[in-house]
C-alpha cells in the first residue's frame, strides 16, 4: 500500500458491520436501512433488465433518462435548472461522485477545507488526489461550523470547499445564514465547493437549502447526490452531480477511467424514483422523524447525552455521562455488553479529541429492531 494510503486501513463500517455479523448483533452502525425502498421501483429495474434496458454498457454521462429526471428533481424542489445534457452526471454512488471531482478538479498540494467529523471517505479521496486537508472542526454540544474559523483556514492554497449537509455524522443542518456566509467566502476567494448532499430529503425542520441556490454559487458548485439514500436502495449504487458544463466536464473525465460507467438497469428505476409524487418524499421523511425520536428516547434511557440531528438518519451521543472515555473501546466492546453495534465519530476527526466520546446510531430501521435495541442498550 502506497504512502498515500496507508494511514486509512479498513474502513469503520465495514469492520463494524463484520462485528455486527460476528457476534449476531443489531447493527446500528453502517448506515443502510433494513427495508428496501418502494416496490414498484424494484419493479421497474427488474423490468429494465427484462426489456434489455441497460444490461450492456449505458452511455458515459448517464442515460438520457436519469439525466432529465435528475435535472427535473432539482426544478422541482430547489427551482435550480440544470441542462440533463451537460450539467448532470450519473456515477456509481456519491462516493465515486467524492472521488472523481476531487481526482479531478485538485492538484498535489492544493488545500481543501472540509468540515470535521469528515465523511470517511473524503480524508482518503483528498490523500488519493495528493491534496491536503484543512478540518473545519463542527464542535459539540452545538455542530456549528465557525465561520470566522474558515475565513481564517483560507489560504493562497486553498482550492475548493468540501461541504456536507444534512451532515453526516453529526445530523447538523447548515442554516440558510451560514450557507449565505460560506457562500461569500467562496466568491471572494474564488474557491470551488463541492457540496455532498445526500441526505437532501431528510431534513426534520424546515427544509434543505442547496448551495447551489445561493447567489454565486451556481456556477462554482459540483452538488454531489444518491439515490441509496432517497430511495433505500444502497446497493444499486446510483448517485449523481449537478454542476456547470466546464466541471461536469471535468468530473467525467476523472470518472470514465474510474467505473466508466455502472448500474444500468438501476439507472432506469432511478428515473422512475425520482419523479415519485410529494407524498412519497414526505412520508419517507416522516417515517424516519419518528424514527429520530423513538432512538433518542432510548438512548437518552440508557444514560447517554444525544444531540438531536436536524437531518440525515444518524444521532450522536456522548458517552462521558456512563462513565466511558473512549468511543472505539466502547463500540468494540458493546456487542458483547449488549448486543448491539454503533460507529465511533472519532475516527472521523483528525483532532481525534474532539470526538473522543462521540458515538453515532443510525435509526434506519425497522421500528421492532430499534425498540429491541433500545431494551438492550439499558443494560449499559
Ligand atoms: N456521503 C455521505 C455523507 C454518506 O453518508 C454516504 C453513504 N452513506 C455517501 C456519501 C456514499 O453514498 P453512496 O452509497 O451513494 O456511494
Ligand atoms: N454512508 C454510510 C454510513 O455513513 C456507510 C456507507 C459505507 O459503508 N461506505 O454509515
Amino acid at each position: 500500500l502506497n504512502r498515500r494510503l496507508a494511514a486509512f486501513g479498513t474502513t469503520i463500517f465495514a469492520e463494524m458491520s463484520a462485528l455486527a455479523a460476528r457476534t449476531g448483533s443489531i447493527n446500528l452502525g453502517q448506515g443502510f436501512p433494513d427495508t428496501d425502498g418502494p416496490a414498484e421501483i424494484a419493479e421497474a429495474a427488474v423490468r429494465a433488465i427484462r426489456d434489455g434496458r441497460g444490461n450492456q454498457y449505458p452511455p458515459g454521462p448517464g442515460v438520457p433518462e436519469l439525466r432529465r429526471a435528475i435535472a427535473a428533481h432539482q426544478q422541482r424542489f430547489y427551482g435550480l435548472g440544470y441542462d440533463p445534457d451537460t450539467e448532470v452526471l450519473v456515477t456509481a454512488g456519491a462516493t465515486e461522485a467524492i472521488a472523481a471531482a476531487l481526482l479531478a478538479l485538485l492538484e498535489p498540494g492544493d488545500e481543501v477545507i472540509a468540515l470535521e467529523p469528515f465523511y470517511d471517505s473524503y480524508a482518503a479521496c483528498i490523500a488519493m488526489a495528493g491534496a491536503v486537508r484543512v478540518p473545519l472542526t463542527l464542535r459539540a454540544p452545538d455542530f456549528r461550523p465557525d465561520l470566522d474559523a474558515l475565513r481564517d483556514a483560507i489560504t493562497p492554497r486553498t482550492r475548493l470547499l468540501l461541504l456536507n449537509t444534512p451532515h453526516n455524522p453529526t445530523g447538523t443542518v447548515l442554516t440558510r445564514e451560514e450557507l449565505a456566509a460560506i457562500a461569500e467566502l467562496a466568491v471572494e476567494r474564488d474557491l470551488l465547493v463541492v457540496t455532498d448532499e445526500v441526505y437532501e430529503h431528510l431534513v426534520f425542520e424546515g427544509g434543505h437549502t442547496p448551495l447551489a441556490s445561493l447567489p454565486g454559487m451556481r456556477e462554482r458548485t459540483v452538488t454531489i447526490s444518491s439515490a441509496g439514500k432517497t430511495f433505500s436502495f444502497t446497493g444499486w449504487k446510483v448517485g449523481w452531480i449537478t454542476a456547470p458544463p466546464a466541471l461536469v466536464s471535468a468530473v467525467r473525465s476523472a470518472k470514465q477511467f474510474l467505473t466508466y460507467v455502472s448500474s444500468g438497469p438501476f439507472q432506469y428505476a432511478v428515473a422512475e424514483a425520482l419523479a415519485l409524487p410529494d407524498p412519497y418524499y414526505e412520508a419517507f421523511r416522516a417515517d424516519l422523524a419518528a424514527k429520530r425520536d423513538l432512538l433518542t428516547e432510548g438512548l437518552t434511557a440508557a444514560g447517554l447525552r444525544v444531540f438531536r440531528p436536524q437531518g440525515t438518519y444518524f444521532i450522536t451521543t456522548d458517552i462521558s455521562p456512563l462513565g466511558e472515555k473512549d468511543g472505539l473501546a466502547f463500540c468494540r466492546s458493546l456487542p458483547e455488553r449488549c448486543g448491539v453495534v454503533a460507529i465511533p465519530n472519532q475516527v472521523f476527526y483528525d483532532d481525534v479529541e474532539a470526538g473522543a466520546t462521540q458515538v453515532r446510531w443510525a435509526f434506519c430501521k425497522k421500528t421492532e429492531v430499534l425498540r429491541e435495541a433500545v431494551d438492550r442498550l439499558r443494560a449499559l
